[in-house]
């Protein structure tokens, strides 16, 4: 009765819908979700929304396809867990080889989540560096506009405050390097410019750590943080030089970018850069599994397979058959319906129907990405390029305009900034495409209205 007592008293506290769970925003009143198809989530009372942020840019193919649903459906019916430190699961073999000859990397390694993945990086180059007799390498370093998951490895390479605060005190402050955001790191300079600085400061970041500096975790295109933060275009190839000649791993974080988001299969080839390892996690299950994975060249796992000869950590549900058999049909029709070339062609028209919003809302303040991940940066005032007061209001309130006209957009605030995503599954249609642009052109009209009224 005491605990009951406890537990009723907090919830009242917390939740006034008196709901037990805990959910992300305590007290704010959601839509409960009932069901999907193909771009279109409906809620409980049967509105229909456009998802035009794929979820978490996760539901790369959309809802409820059939293909993938089959797959589920008979995978369930054979196996769904069995232990990887028991059996080898053809699934799990099928779903690294396929993922290989997308991507071009030897080997795979396999998790549930995004977090998990970049934890399951960090971890494999820290056994690197000790395999190699070097241990004192355990210095990460990452962009301080970022998003890298909610462990404390990911949030320690995180520069995100809003997402930090809480386990400040366990955390590595990683996050030193400029963050490749032109819109407010640039100061007047141009891209070449720009990117001189950025490279110049990272190169004495890296060495003001010399011999203790592990390797560099980047954002191909950045996500969660800031919103589609696109370097300029000489500066990935720069950090992956500047890592090359002091022998240190490039980890790209693909989680949001990879598999075909931004209209190549990695982002990172936008500019040719081959990455040591690679992470990448939402749309590998496309929001049918939790999946994630780890692409490692070789050369890691030569100096592995040279030393100790395992990796003594994993995840319990990591490889499970039924997750592999799912994102390996996920993957599948990832190539059979062409859809990178998809995201690169509605990438375009998402692209120029945006730029043509940005002419006519004065809370546009650029638009950026590449690809299917196109990002608004909102401002109250165009020419200081203030954010919303308090930082997060004009995020938030584009995001409840839209979900209003039955549009999904996702927040994507960096702390410093406001700004939300546009990301719609990688199957979306040319009209699909402009009834997006049309939603959004009244959720921004509305937004202007309370902003002046
Ligand atoms: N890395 C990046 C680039 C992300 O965008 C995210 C999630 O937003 C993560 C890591 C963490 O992934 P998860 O939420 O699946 O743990």
């Amino acid at each position: 009765p005491v605990m009951d007592h406890a537990l009723s008293a907090s919830r009242v506290a917390m939740q006034p819908d008196g709901s037990r769970l805990i959910k992300f925003f305590f007290g704010e009143e959601l839509p409960f979700v009932s069901h999907g198809s193909g771009v279109f989530v409906y809620d409980a009372d049967g509105r229909r929304y456009l998802d035009g942020c794929s979820g978490a840019v996760t539901a790369n193919l959309g809802h409820a396809d059939p293909e993938i649903l089959q797959v589920m459906a008979e995978q369930a019916e054979r196996i769904t867990f069995a232990h990887r430190g028991t059996f080898h699961s053809e699934q799990s073999e099928k779903l690294a080889e396929r993922l290989g000859a997308m991507t071009g990397y030897p080997y795979v390694f396999l998790c549930n989540s995004g977090s998990e993945a970049v934890e399951t990086a960090l971890r494999l180059t820290l056994q690197y560096w000790r395999e190699r007799g070097e241990p004192d390498r355990a210095r990460f370093l990452s962009h301080a506009v970022s998003y890298h998951g909610a462990t404390l490895g990911g949030l320690s390479l995180s520069g995100h405050p809003q997402r930090r605060w809480v386990a400040e005190a366990l955390l590595h402050g990683f996050n030193e390097l400029i963050p490749p955001y032109a819109y407010r790191f640039a100061e007047g300079r141009d891209d070449a410019a720009f990117t001189a600085f950025l490279t110049k400061r990272a190169a004495e970041a890296l060495d003001s750590h010399g011999s203790g500096a592990a390797g560099v975790v980047v954002e191909p295109v950045g996500g969660a943080a800031g919103g589609a933060i696109t370097p300029p275009d000489g500066y990935l190839p720069a950090l992956a030089e500047l890592c090359r000649e002091r022998g240190l791993p490039l980890i790209a974080d693909e989680v949001m970018t990879g598999l075909g988001r931004t209209g190549t299969m990695l982002a990172s080839q936008h500019w040719d850069v081959r990455p040591d390892l690679v992470v990448l996690g939402k749309g590998m299950g496309a929001g049918y599994t939790p999946v994630s994975a780890v692409l490692v060249s070789e050369h890691v796992v030569d100096a592995i397979a040279a030393g100790t000869a395992s990796v003594t950590n994993g995840h319990t549900y990591g490889g499970n058959p039924l997750g592999s058999a799912v994102a390996l049909a996920v993957l599948e029709a990832v190539e059979s319906r062409n859809l990178v070339a998809n995201a690169a062609e509605r990438g375009k028209q998402l692209r120029a129907g945006l730029e043509e919003l940005a002419a006519r809302h004065e809370v546009i303040g650029e638009v950026r990405g590449l690809g299917l991940l196109q990002g608004l940066e909102l401002v109250s005032d165009p020419v200081t390029r203030s954010p919303g007061d308090p930082v997060g209001s004009l995020t938030r309130s584009a995001v409840l305009a839209a979900r209003e006209r039955g549009l999904l957009v996702y927040p994507a605030t960096g702390g410093i900034n406001d700004a939300i995503l546009v990301a719609p599954p990688l199957t979306v249609t040319a009209e699909e495409t402009d009834l997006l642009l049309a939603l959004l052109d009244d959720a921004l009209s509305a937004m202007s209205q309370c902003t002046r009224a």
